[in-house]
């Protein structure tokens, strides 16, 4: 099915609520800006998107998203510099990857200039709310559920994909301890995990929970089958650095592939940095971490970019990690922020002017 140029009929809010955000003090999340993008898939087709304002919606209670969980979702932000013009990360990555995990939950694709063009009015409507400033930046979520009113388990006849937004500033700032997974696992091959999909993110907070109450922040998953090898951490993928060498896990059937570890490979190729993209085991990295070679471990995500990691425990094994005086993850950190703040260069083509 080829869309032609989306034709969104937009509906302006009345009022905005911008003044009554204090920008200093979000809380990741919990605010909307003014506007929200929905489009409907029925008859076999997406219907005419549009633009309306941030509002609470109806669904049967039927709707099948709520017994089977068919959702995806994508999170995505924009950026403004210091002129005030609005930068994408490359979203061509988001928008493939959104219809790769819904293929996976046997969802139908979303349109490529579909969901270009209704970001991108829905960004100009709501440019007040992208505040410039390094770590300041307006969260985006698109999303698609399974709304057909039917509860036999199977792929829904019925889909709504919608957009919506929220400012944030940088968070999980500060370096957070981690507990090494023995016995709960987030994907399996064959599974989910490689999919943007709801319930991978439901079934995760069981166990953080647990380990948090332990006193760590976040969970290193590791492969469900031997729990041997490190995959990923929370909803990060996660660097190690051993001596001077980066080492991370290919990406598979149970690992996503995230855009800011695919743009860590590169920039790190760009900077001389030697990465070995290869299968990381636990043992590995608790006897570098013994034997002093390991000097760093980050998570890598759209919404911390970089998060540093302090500690980490396997079998009641607490490690510390000193951390490096040339450390990687600041400088991974601050080289992506630059591009994406269009403070540097952009040798790849990363940013996409809005
Ligand atoms: N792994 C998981 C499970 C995630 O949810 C995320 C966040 N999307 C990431 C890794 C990091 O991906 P990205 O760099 O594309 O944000």
């Amino acid at each position: 099915m080829t869309y032609q140029t989306a034709n969104i009929s937009i509906e302006k809010s009345e009022s905005t609520k911008i003044n009554s955000v204090d920008f200093s003090k979000l809380d990741f999340g919990k605010v909307f800006t003014d506007h929200m993008f929905v489009c409907d898939f029925e008859n076999g087709e997406w219907q005419e998107p549009k633009i309306m304002p941030y509002q609470a919606m109806t669904f049967e209670p039927s709707a099948r998203v709520f017994h089977y969980g068919q959702a995806v979702f994508e999170g995505m932000k924009a950026y403004k510099d210091h002129e005030g013009k609005v930068f994408l990360f490359r979203p061509k990555q988001n928008f493939e990857r959104i219809n790769k995990s819904a293929e996976r939950l046997s969802m139908p694709a979303f349109p490529e200039n579909y969901f270009f063009e209704g970001l991108e009015e829905l960004l100009k409507l709501d440019n007040d709310w992208i505040k410039p400033g390094l770590g300041n930046s307006l969260y985006i979520r698109p999303f698609v559920i399974a709304t057909e009113p039917a509860i036999s388990a199977s792929p829904a006849s019925m889909y709504r994909f919608m957009i919506i937004c929220s400012p944030a500033q940088s968070y999980y700032n500060s370096p957070v301890r981690v507990l090494v997974a023995e016995h709960y696992s987030r994907s399996a091959n064959g599974g989910v995990g490689a999919a943007k999909a709801a319930g991978n993110y439901a079934a995760q907070f069981y166990p953080t929970s647990l380990a948090q109450k332990e006193g760590f922040h976040q969970i290193i998953w590791t492969d469900a089958d031997t729990h041997t090898y490190l995959e990923e951490a929370g909803t990060m993928n996660v660097f190690f650095r051993v001596n001077d060498t980066l080492i991370t896990a290919p990406v598979s059937d149970r690992i996503l592939d995230g855009i800011t570890r695919k743009s860590i490979i590169q920039l790190a190729e760009d900077l001389g940095i030697k990465c070995d993209v290869r299968p990381v085991k636990v043992e590995e990295i608790k006897k570098a971490a013994k034997d002093g070679s390991l000097k760093e471990v980050f998570g890598a995500g759209t919404a911390a970019v970089i998060s540093e990691i302090s500690a980490f425990q396997h079998k009641e094994e607490l490690f510390e990690i000193s951390g490096a005086e040339d450390s990687y993850a600041k400088l991974f950190k601050q080289t992506l922020l630059n591009i994406q703040y269009n403070v540097s260069e952009d040798k790849h083509g990363w940013r996409r002017a809005v």
